[in-house]
């Protein structure tokens, strides 16, 4: 089989996505699937939709066309602030984006009306984590503005958490876009229908028993694909981590000393510096690298370790196991690694779509097992 590959369980997302939906359904809390570190791959958007989530959501316009393309027909909402040139494309692919400048508003409107389309928009706002957002101060003045806009219509306001900070949301986040869309509420008319309040980084907080007010929706991505809470990096109770593995193959393995010095008037220079080496490594090399994915994000089975990586290699060590060439290393994925490999023209994908039911397994599932295959 071809490698750099990817496998992905979809049964494990569609369970993900099912224990998400229904331990948030409990607290008045929708799921929205986030398909950006999938580049919107349609299989992982339809299991998500399968498991409950009630829309999709994606940061690129080329994500949310190909699912489109493939028949997805379920609402999508672009998360990442539309540019300029994609305006058209937002309306016809989109049915909600998510926005923070008046300029942008003011033309999806212009185009919306042109292409006889109801768009609706979210106001993102600035709660700390200081990437996009309108200031809280601001978002009167502003969603005052874009309910007298045709073509678009407020549908809810939202923040974003832990994307470029680390900052999970707190209940005084909750409680500040609450009185905010009460307020847009009580001064613009609209019923605020929907209070994004974050992502995967949300879902501790909203399961917990603090009240979280308003709030009624999650984005969610990580914790549906990888079962993981971006802030603590941990697992998330009774969530998969497994159903994404990146495999690769051993293209060399030899027991290596620390270093090979260069000494071009010995005539035995190999035998001298080995010889004088006292702990030699067993290292093997695998044909992937940082053009494929991100390395140092990749977690190794139990017997090897990662040592380094480079646009086309990967050096793993580890002495107690000897992989021959051409055997196969199955290798877990955080976030990153993810992304970047669903991205990657070299890595192939192989869908597993085994209709069973798998018990999540312990904390050992971060560090998928050895396999040899040839
Ligand atoms: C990426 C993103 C999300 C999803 O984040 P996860 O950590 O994958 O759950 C939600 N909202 C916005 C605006 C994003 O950019």
């Amino acid at each position: 089989m071809k490698t750099p590959r990817i496998e992905i369980d979809l049964q494990k997302i569609r369970e993900n996505t099912r224990t998400l939906v229904d331990l948030l359904g409990c607290r008045g809390i929708t799921v929205t699937g986030v398909t950006k570190a999938v580049c919107g791959q349609p299989d992982v958007a339809q299991a998500m939709l399968d498991g409950g989530a009630v829309g999709l959501a994606d940061a690129r316009i080329s994500n949310v066309r190909r699912m489109r393309d493939a028949g997805i027909t379920c609402p999508i909402s672009l998360i990442r602030a539309p540019m300029l040139a994609e305006i058209d494309d937002v309306i016809r692919l989109c049915d909600t984006s998510y926005n923070t400048e008046l300029e942008t508003l003011v033309r999806l409107s212009v185009a919306a009306q042109r292409l006889g389309k109801e768009h609706d928009v979210i106001l993102m706002v600035e709660m700390g984590d200081m990437r996009e957002g309108i200031l809280p101060m601001d978002v009167e003045a502003i969603a005052s503005m874009v309910v007298k806009m045709p073509g678009i219509a407020l549908k809810g306001i939202a923040a974003n958490f832990a994307c470029l900070g680390h900052d999970a949301p707190t209940p005084h986040a909750m409680a500040v876009l609450t009185r905010l869309a009460n307020e847009v509420e009580g001064t613009c008319g609209p019923y605020i229908s929907q209070l994004s309040g974050g992502s995967s980084s949300g879902i501790s907080l909203a399961l917990s028993d603090v009240s979280n007010g308003r709030l009624n929706n999650l984005r969610i991505g990580e914790a549906i694909l990888l079962g993981i809470d971006p802030v603590t990096e941990r697992r998330i109770d009774a969530l998969h981590t497994d159903a994404f593995c990146l495999i690769a193959e051993v293209i060399e393995t030899r027991w290596k000393p620390e270093k090979v010095l260069a000494q071009p008037l010995n005539p035995i220079p190999w035998a001298l510096d080995l010889s004088r080496e006292n702990s030699p490594k067993l290292r093997t090399v695998l044909a992937v690298g940082q053009q494929d994915t991100t390395p140092e994000g990749l977690s190794f089975p139990s017997q090897i370790e990662f040592v380094n990586a480079t646009s086309d290699h990967t050096v793993v060590e580890g002495n107690d196991v000897r992989l021959s060439v051409g055997s196969e290393v199955k290798m877990g994925t955080n976030y990153s690694a993810l992304m970047r490999a669903m991205n990657a023209p070299d890595v192939s994908e192989r869908l597993l779509q085994m209709r069973r039911h798998s018990v999540p397994q312990g904390h050992h599932a971060l560090r998928p097992q050895l396999t040899l295959v040839r």
